[in-house]
């Protein structure tokens, strides 16, 4: 089997039907990138920008964020990485930015919440990330979001940042897509509105099923709660890609289930358009997805989404139309 996907490397993410996706990578530091390629990976979904932090003394300056974000956009050779802007706060600390003691971190000071506070910090990342545009095709989303308003302000402080950069005459991509994580269910259900403002949208299973399940997804005693294949994910999952591309956009995932070969065959029948995983699943995902029809899995996710009741209804619905 590990040769017959290595054979897959070069070739293209395509359905038994013709119908053509991206799998991309996650990725935490621009050393990532070779791995990514390596498994052939068509982009990368994610790159998780907090690890810069992470991994520094200190708060990482512009030029130290721009010299990793270049590597990581010259590594892909012209292919998308989708670089989320710092998501810090819940289990994710920083020595140097001491946060208040919460009693739901989780639900508290984290991500997009800090950046909109800590515009200091977030403009100096927009700023980095702007610069380096310019060395290959790069995309930028913002981590839980949770309403239209953070969505307006967080673009609002981009868009101030592109226009000073190019008032300085610093070179910056002509098209630089802005998108958002969907993690945070309130969000998923005014998608539509979302999807007037974002260029894209990037489905966060890990955090989605959190919140909607509420159930900390590091919690051992309730991890029986997360579960992707619910109805009550599926039909979140479903609105925010019909959402995403009533007005012409695209959604991908990049938690999780998006390269969970019983997840695949549902998204693939949502329409679901770029599945961003760890490198190491691309092959395989890329593998099942050529011996699947689009049209089938249609309605398959049709089925599972009006007739199942339970995560494992869903399970053992995927199984027997799939023979996976
Ligand atoms: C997610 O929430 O699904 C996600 C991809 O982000 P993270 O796992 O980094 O929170
Ligand atoms: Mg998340």
């Amino acid at each position: 089997q590990k040769a017959e996907w290595e054979k897959l490397k070069d070739e293209q993410t395509v359905t038994k039907d013709g119908k053509q996706l991206i799998t991309a990578a996650n990725i935490g530091t621009p050393d990532d990138v070779t791995g990514a390629t390596d498994n052939g990976a068509e982009a990368v979904g994610l790159f998780r920008s907090e690890f810069l932090y992470m991994n520094s003394a200190e708060l990482p300056t512009e030029d130290q964020q721009f010299a990793a974000y270049k590597r990581a956009l010259e590594g892909m050779k012209g292919k998308q990485i989708v670089v989320r802007t710092m998501d810090i706060g819940g289990d994710k600390h920083l020595p140097y930015l001491p946060l208040p003691e919460e009693m739901n971190p989780f639900l508290g000071y984290r991500a997009i919440r800090i950046s909109l506070d800590r515009q200091d910090i977030f403009r100096t990342q927009l700023r980095a990330l702007l610069r380096a545009s310019n060395y290959g095709n790069l995309a930028i989303m913002f981590p839980m979001i949770a309403t239209v308003k953070e969505f307006k302000q967080a673009r609002a402080i981009y868009d101030e940042e592109r226009a000073k950069l190019i008032k300085a005459g610093t070179p910056v991509a002509d098209k630089i897509e802005v998108g958002m994580m969907m993690e945070i269910p309130a969000a998923a259900m005014i998608a539509d509105k979302l999807a007037k403002y974002a260029d894209f949208f990037s489905i966060g299973t890990n955090d989605l099923i959190q919140y909607s399940m509420a159930a900390d997804r590091g919690n051992e005693r309730v991890s029986y709660l997360y579960q992707p294949y619910n109805p009550s994910i599926l039909r979140l999952v479903k609105r925010v890609i019909d959402a995403s591309h009533a007005e012409g956009k695209w959604t991908g995932m990049c938690g999780e289930a998006a390269g969970d070969p019983v997840m695949v065959p549902l998204l693939l029948g949502m329409g679901l358009d770029e599945y961003s995983m760890s490198a190491t699943s691309i092959l395989k995902i890329r593998s099942l997805m050529r011996r699947l029809d689009t049209k089938d899995m249609k309605a398959l996710t049709d089925k599972a989404l009006t007739e199942a009741e339970t995560n494992q209804e869903v399970i053992d619905l995927v199984k027997a139309h799939t023979r996976a």
